[in-house]
This record gives C-alpha cells, sequence and structure tokens, in this order.
C-alpha cells in the first residue's frame, strides 16, 4: 500500500479546506471500501481526509415531514432508525440486505453511494479497465460478465453499481446534498449516478472536492407502502445480482403512485419508468403488473452471460409490486384485488 498523508477533519470547511490544499487527496468515510482499494493498489490518494468524526451523524425530522439523514450516520443506524423503519422500510430493508452487521457498523450513508464497482477486473491490476485506467480497455467484454450490467452498457464499461442503499433512495425520490468550492447543491439521487457512456471512469455527476453532507428522504413517499428485494449467490455477505425496491399506492382501486428502481443490472440504479408508466392509473392486477414490468425489461440488452438477470428481476418485481399492491397472484384465480 503507497503511504498517504493523513488529515482528520472537525468541520465541513476544514474537510473541504484540507481536500483543495492537498493533491491527490480522497475523503475517508467509514474506509470499509477506500481501504480495500488502497491495499490492492486500485486506489492511491496522497491524502486522506477523515470526515468521520464531522458533525453529520445526525437523523433529522423536517417541518415537512421529510428526514435529513447526515452523510455519516452509519448503516446500521439509519437501518434501525425507527423513522427510517416506519414511513420508508424500502431503505432499511435496503441497508440490512447490503454487507455484514459489523460492515453495516462502520461503512456510513455518503460512503454507501460512492463505493466503486465489484467488477473483478477492476479490482486486477493486472487487467485493462477503462474505469481504473480511462482508455486501456475493458477486460469484462470479453471476459466472465455473469454479474455485469444488462441495462444502459457501453462499450467502454458494463459494470454495475453496488449498493443496495442507492436503489432504495432512487425508489422513495431522495436528493443527497454537496458541498463544494461554489457552495451547496442538491441532486435528486436518481441523476446523481451516470450511465458509462464514454467516461466510464466517472461513477457519478460530483465534482472534485465535493463532499456529501446529507441525504433527504422527501414527505412525499413518507408512508407509503414499499419494500426491496434481492437475489444474491448467498444468503448474505453478497453483492445483488439483481434486487428491486418498489414505492406504490393504491386508491379508489387504482395505483395512484409507482416508483420501481432495480440494482445489479446498471452503472446506476435503474429506474423503471417505462413500468411506472404502465402501473400510474392502472387497476393493481397481476396482469397489469405483469405488462408493466415485462415493458421494462423488454429494453434490457443481456450480454452473453447475463441474460438470466432478465428473468430475475422480472421475478423480483413482480413478487415486490404484487405483495406492495395487494394485486392477486398470478394462478391464485380472479383479476387481482381493485
Ligand atoms: C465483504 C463486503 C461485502 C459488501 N457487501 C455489500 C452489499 O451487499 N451491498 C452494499 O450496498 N454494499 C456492500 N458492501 C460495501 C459497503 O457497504 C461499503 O464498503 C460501504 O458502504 C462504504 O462506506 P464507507 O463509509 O466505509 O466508505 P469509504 O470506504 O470510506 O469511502 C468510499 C468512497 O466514498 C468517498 N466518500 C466517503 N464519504 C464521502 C462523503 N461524505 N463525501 C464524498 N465522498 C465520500 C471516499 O472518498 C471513497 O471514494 C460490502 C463491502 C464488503 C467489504
Ligand atoms: S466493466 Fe467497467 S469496471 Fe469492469 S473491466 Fe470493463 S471498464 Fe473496467
Amino acid at each position: 500500500m503507497k503511504p498517504c498523508a493523513y488529515v482528520r477533519a472537525s468541520t465541513v470547511e476544514e474537510a473541504t479546506a484540507a481536500y483543495a490544499g492537498h493533491s491527490g487527496a480522497q475523503y475517508l468515510g467509514g474506509g470499509t471500501n477506500l481501504v480495500d482499494l488502497m491495499k490492492l493498489g486500485v486506489s492511491t490518494p496522497d491524502t486522506l481526509v477523515d470526515i468521520s468524526r464531522l458533525p453529520l451523524d445526525g437523523v433529522a425530522e423536517c417541518d415537512d415531514g421529510a428526514l435529513r439523514i447526515g452523510a455519516t450516520v452509519r448503516n446500521s443506524d439509519l437501518a434501525a432508525h425507527p423513522l427510517v423503519r416506519a414511513r420508508w422500510p424500502v431503505v432499511s430493508q435496503a441497508l440490512l440486505a447490503g454487507a455484514s452487521g459489523q460492515l453495516r457498523n462502520v461503512a456510513t450513508t455518503g460512503g454507501n453511494l460512492l463505493q466503486r464497482t465489484r467488477c473483478p477486473y477492476f479490482q486486477d491490476l493486472t487487467k485493462p479497465c477503462n474505469k481504473r485506467q480511462p482508455g486501456s480497455g475493458c477486460a469484462a467484454l470479453d471476459g466472465v460478465h455473469r454479474d455485469h450490467a444488462i441495462f444502459g452498457h457501453s462499450r467502454r464499461c458494463i459494470a454495475t453499481h453496488p449498493s443496495d442503499l442507492a436503489v432504495a433512495l432512487v425508489a422513495v425520490d431522495a436528493t443527497v446534498e454537496l458541498h463544494g468550492g461554489d457552495g451547496v447543491r442538491t441532486v435528486p439521487v436518481e441523476e446523481f449516478y451516470r450511465l458509462p457512456g464514454e467516461r466510464p471512469e466517472q461513477d457519478t455527476i460530483i465534482r472534485p472536492g465535493e463532499l456529501i453532507t446529507a441525504v433527504t428522504l422527501p414527505a412525499h413517499s413518507a408512508g407509503l407502502p414499499s419494500a426491496y428485494r434481492k437475489a444474491r449467490d448467498r444468503a448474505s455477505y453478497a453483492f445483488a445480482l439483481a434486487s428491486a425496491a418498489a414505492v406504490v399506492d393504491v386508491q379508489g382501486g387504482r395505483v395512484h403512485h409507482a416508483a420501481l428502481a432495480f440494482g445489479g443490472v446498471a452503472h446506476r440504479p435503474w429506474r423503471a419508468r417505462h413500468a411506472e408508466n404502465w402501473l400510474i392509473g392502472a387497476p393493481p392486477t397481476a396482469d397489469a403488473i405483469a405488462r408493466a414490468v415485462d415493458a421494462e425489461l423488454a429494453r434490457a440488452e443481456p450480454l452473453g452471460d447475463n441474460a438470466f438477470k432478465v428473468d430475475l428481476a422480472r421475478g423480483l418485481a413482480r413478487d415486490l409490486l404484487t405483495r406492495l399492491t395487494g394485486a392477486r397472484p398470478p394462478g391464485a384465480g380472479g383479476h387481482g384485488a381493485g
């Protein structure tokens, strides 16, 4: 591991100034991803700016019913927070589906969102990887790509984003607050992440030196039925092959609100807008759910090794939406609950 300097910041201003004042600086949250990448030689910061002691470890209810989560709130604390569990259960479930108890005790909200891809070639310095070294090629394209993307990939990169939390945040329409040299800006989590296109080295739209200070769960998704499901190779301690997060509201026998996001299938959490458009206004029947989910998955572009993800995602989404809307499962007879 390359030696590097260490600075511990105690305020947001100190942290951003320390970053700006040191070339090759990187923020250090819980370190559960960054330190692993440093040991592998994938990340080689000259200076670590430790932000884990910043006063950003609070969760506060806003006047309008939204919930503001500080960037250094640990994943386990957030998953257990009573308001999160009661009003945005999908967020708590997604967190608990990730990593292990020990890792969640250390990992932070901001660090979770900015963890890097688990593409094995990204972590292997002997292989070409456009994300690690722009212009070097993509070893996964002609290599093993069972775990890779089925939506939104490019010839430059077919990696997926690994965070479970981010998928749930997209489904609840959460926003992320960023502090940088140009001031403070707030961005929907959905727009925070990028597709790889020609520049896979950039996972997000974050600017150099910008610090995530908070994530906000909005009032409009509070209290709506929501849930997360994840399919993986092991029952715990494994990243998603595919996952789905859904938030729905049924009123007067029609779907009034539907938000669906997939994880493990793209370079960013994949918001299933086509499925949502089919569902909103429809009666919540098994047929309507199947048509909506199929409309999204018809747009998937699986690679040689990962066509199975299409059916996996289909099954997860249909199951979640059936459960959350109260529709009768296919084969149960009738046309579903109104
Ligand atoms: C064995 C294992 C299994 C795992 N399984 C899962 C899983 O199933 N699902 C899942 O979602 N995750 C999983 N993880 C990943 C884990 O959740 C992440 O490592 C963790 O959430 C990262 O948080 P951190 O605070 O430790 O980030 P760090 O490692 O400290 O930082 C990660 C990145 O974010 C940057 N950063 C951190 N905080 C900020 C901030 N506030 N502003 C700007 N930049 C910042 C850092 O510079 C770094 O680039 C797993 C990890 C391991 C080791
Ligand atoms: S898929 Fe992306 S991260 Fe993986 S080797 Fe290709 S460029 Fe690198």
